[in-house]
């Protein structure tokens, strides 16, 4: 039933490093061009707030 959820404009995004679901605006807000690279399931929100989801080092 969720066959087509990744195509085109896609409205459901997930994070890169964990792979938990996260909202368009969350990719907007923390990631770079369409990923995100680090969401509140992996990253504290002081890594977020460094930006530590915008960029895929470890
Ligand atoms: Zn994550």
């Amino acid at each position: 039933m969720d066959t087509h959820r990744r195509r085109g404009s896609q409205t459901n995004w997930e994070c890169e490093r964990c792979g938990s679901s996260v909202s368009a605006r969350f990719v907007r807000v923390f990631g770079k061009d369409r990923s995100v690279y680090g969401c509140v399931d992996c990253l504290s929100s002081k890594q977020l707030f460094n930006g530590e989801a915008s960029h895929p080092d470890d």
